[in-house]
């Protein structure tokens, strides 16, 4: 029987705007019950039950492109983006390969993006992403990338601490999650302020299946600030809490606002408010 493939490299190669280095993209097949959709998590994770097939996928994975020679990552939409990629920056992000593949090191024994990606590359990806997006100007919204990648990180994570329990990747998780509520709470400030802005985005997701919109964008700030908000003093923490529950508010609001919204969204909306609630009373 021919093995059964998850994956398939991309017809067209890739051509890295930092080295030059031409590689194929490694894409999922998505049909032929690969992709058995089970729950969404009350952070709008989807989970997918392993087939007999198939046995455990992980479509998060594959959406970042990365350059197999300097580690260079990105979004497919942003991985070559001719206007938007000044000498500068080009400049900056090849000085940093060394930096990239040094900060990965730590993370895991053996990572190879010429192979077929394992958890190792796919927690990867997004790692160096953050890490690449750091330097994207401000059109390109480099705060919400970054924190959708910290988040599908952490997802996947708690994915390889399932399959190999006791080497600490549960803590990995958190960490990168704690980065995520950072992230996705600076996108919100600098909403406010007017020094990044969302329109460039497309696929808010934060999954791969489901665009949530900038609804989800919102309700991530609350749902990531109560789990992982990393913020110690508590008359701060109250303070960022409280805006959050305020923002929430305004997605599972009633009447009008409520209209056309995901049910799904305003129900974990709804709990997430609640708890929020309790959170604050508890500070006091
Ligand atoms: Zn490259």
């Amino acid at each position: 029987m021919a093995e059964a493939k998850i994956t398939y490299r991309a017809k067209d190669p890739t051509k890295c705007p930092l080295c030059g280095h031409q590689f194929y993209h490694e894409v999922m097949h998505t049909g032929g019950g690969r992709m058995n959709a089970a729950n969404l998590s009350d952070e709008l994770h989807r989970g997918y039950n392993p087939s007999q097939k198939y046995g455990a996928v992980y479509p998060l994975l594959y959406p970042v492109v990365v350059c197999p020679q300097c580690w260079y990552a990105a979004y497919p939409k942003h991985f070559m983006v001719p206007g938007s990629m000044s000498k500068d920056m080009i400049s900056t992000l090849q000085k940093k390969s060394d930096e990239r593949k040094k900060m990965i090191r730590p993370l895991f024994d053996h990572v190879d993006f010429k192979r077929d990606r394992t958890l190792a590359e796919g927690i990867s990806s997004y790692v160096l992403a953050a890490a690449c997006y750091d330097e994207f100007p401000k059109t390109l919204s480099p705060s919400f990338y970054r924190g959708l990648s910290f988040l599908r990180a952490g997802w996947l994570a708690r994915d390889i601490n399932t399959v190999q329990p006791n080497e600490h990747y549960d803590y990995m998780a958190e960490i990168f999650l704690r980065k995520a509520s950072f992230f996705y709470y600076e996108v919100l400030i600098r909403q406010e302020e007017g020094s990044e802005t969302l329109e460039d985005v497309t696929h808010y997701g934060p999954d791969i299946d489901t665009n949530f919109g900038f609804d989800g964008v919102l309700y991530l700030i609350g749902v990531l600030q109560l789990k992982y908000g990393g913020e110690r003093n508590s008359a701060k923490r109250a303070a960022i809490l409280k805006s959050a529950q305020t923002t929430v508010s305004k997605i599972v609001g009633f009447g009008e606002f409520s209209k056309g919204k995901p049910s799904v969204l305003l129900d974990l909306g709804r709990e997430l408010y609640n708890a929020i609630k309790k959170e604050l009373q508890a500070l006091g």
